[in-house]
């Protein structure tokens, strides 16, 4: 199934969505005829050796994707974790993780060390900015944080010392579109290893690997598992940053449940349709709310208002789910108004399920590169599956209890 062996995989990537994972060694029983669809859950902590030969043998040889002991996976993982890899040309391998926010740890573990510096981007997610303080800055790793519109312009940041760039595109909270080619060129030349959080596009809509990113970090908790029921992270690297990787999540102990890694694969054979209509329906909401009193900027990388939005149309395939707007004027009080009276919007932080959020959003607290200046506060919008009307008709209501409580 995996179509990798002999040469160029020439395989569309919903084509690999469905088809991914599925080795016949993990569908199949020796010396019987057929198989099933889906790899099953292999749930292990002890693996039995055949005999004292074969315990020391097994020691010695490579665990990768090999029944060893539990921490190191049974198919279950392995057939989400190759499939990930399928979902990104150019990569060796996938390392699983138990959230998003320990990819991002552990891939910062694997590359980075004291003395060394890392250049971090200001619009990053909050939580990789608080590793790089209360974790890196304590061992003797130093992260200075750039704007997230610098190009090649990065060039002036770098000294001896900068081992690695870790972008994010778009930026999560206000998502400006990263000129990705132009600083992973850059770094290639100068021997610095990229990482990119692309969370908010997948591989389907922006292959990172592709774009000269080294080691691509998602957190599948959102459009991967796409359920609102799993927490998981994955980290898929290049040949050469791989094995590096692989090291470090071993080390630190690191593995996912098989059932979580089910589930995560169920998720992500739908990935492709549930992108495009998460697509779709943003979009129908975005565009609606441009036009709208009460809002000031709509914060989409699909709308020529948004920073980066060339570079989005030159380099992604699509948009997902999660975008921003600003309001016109008003305080946390007007917001809350506008927030808490909507019926078809939950109120919560995680997102990339079918079901939409709405979350108030303050990125300055965030920021220390750049200044954050808006007409009002902010809202983050994660649109699910729902009919677009409905949210939209939601939404007007909601702009029409701002209005009322800002005055
Ligand atoms: C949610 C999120 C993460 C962290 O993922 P968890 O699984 O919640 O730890 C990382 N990056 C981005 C962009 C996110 O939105």
């Amino acid at each position: 199934m995996s179509g990798k062996e002999g040469g160029e995989d020439q395989r569309r990537p919903l084509t690999k969505l469905a088809q991914a994972g599925r080795r016949a060694e993990w569908t199949s029983m020796p010396g019987q005829p057929g198989s099933i669809v889906n790899p099953p859950v292999w749930r292990a902590s002890t693996i039995l050796y055949d005999d004292v030969a074969h315990l020391r043998q097994a020691a010695r040889t490579s665990t990768h994707e090999r029944l060893f002991y539990g921490r190191k996976g049974t198919p279950t993982a392995w057939s989400l974790a190759d499939a990930l890899t399928e979902m990104e040309p150019g990569a060796e391998g996938t390392m699983l993780f138990p959230s998003g926010v320990a990819a991002i740890a552990c891939a910062l573990m694997a590359v980075l060390k004291p003395g060394d510096q890392l250049l971090m981007v200001d619009s990053a997610y909050d939580p990789a900015r608080n590793f790089c303080e209360q974790m890196l800055r304590p061992l003797g790793i130093d992260t200075v944080y750039y704007d997230p519109t610098l190009g090649s312009g990065i060039a002036d940041l770098l000294t001896g010392a900068t081992r690695a760039i870790f972008l994010e595109s778009p930026g999560s909270l206000t998502f400006e579109v990263q000129d990705i080619p132009a600083i992973t060129a850059l770094a290639r030349e100068k021997g610095i290893v990229t990482l990119a959080d692309n969370t908010w596009a997948t591989p389907i809509f922006f292959p990172a690997l592709a774009h000269g990113v080294d080691i691509s970090i998602l957190a599948c908790t959102k459009y991967i598992v796409g359920h609102s029921d799993v927490m998981m992270g994955s980290v898929t690297a290049t040949p050469a940053l791989f094995p590096a990787v692989q090291r470090s999540a071993y080390l630190f102990g690191q593995m996912t449940s098989p059932d979580d890694a089910w589930l995560a694969s169920r998720g992500l054979r739908t990935l492709g349709v549930r992108l495009n209509q998460h697509q779709d329906s943003a979009l129908t909401v975005a565009q609606w709310l441009s036009g709208q009193s009460g809002v000031a900027r709509v914060l989409h990388p699909a709308l020529p208002s948004c920073p980066g939005y060339d570079i989005w149309r030159r380099d992604f395939s699509g948009s997902s789910g999660l975008f921003s707007f600003v309001l016109d004027g008003g305080d946390e009080q007007a917001r809350a108004a506008l927030i808490d009276g909507l019926d078809h919007f939950g109120i919560g932080y995680s997102w990339g399920g079918f079901e939409s959020l709405a979350l108030p959003v303050d990125p300055a607290r965030h920021r220390t590169a750049t200044r954050w200046e808006a007409e009002g506060p902010a809202v983050r919008l994660n649109i699910g599956l729902e009919d677009p009307a409905d949210l939209i008709a939601d939404l007007e209501q909601g702009l029409a209890r701002f209005r009322a409580a800002r005055g």
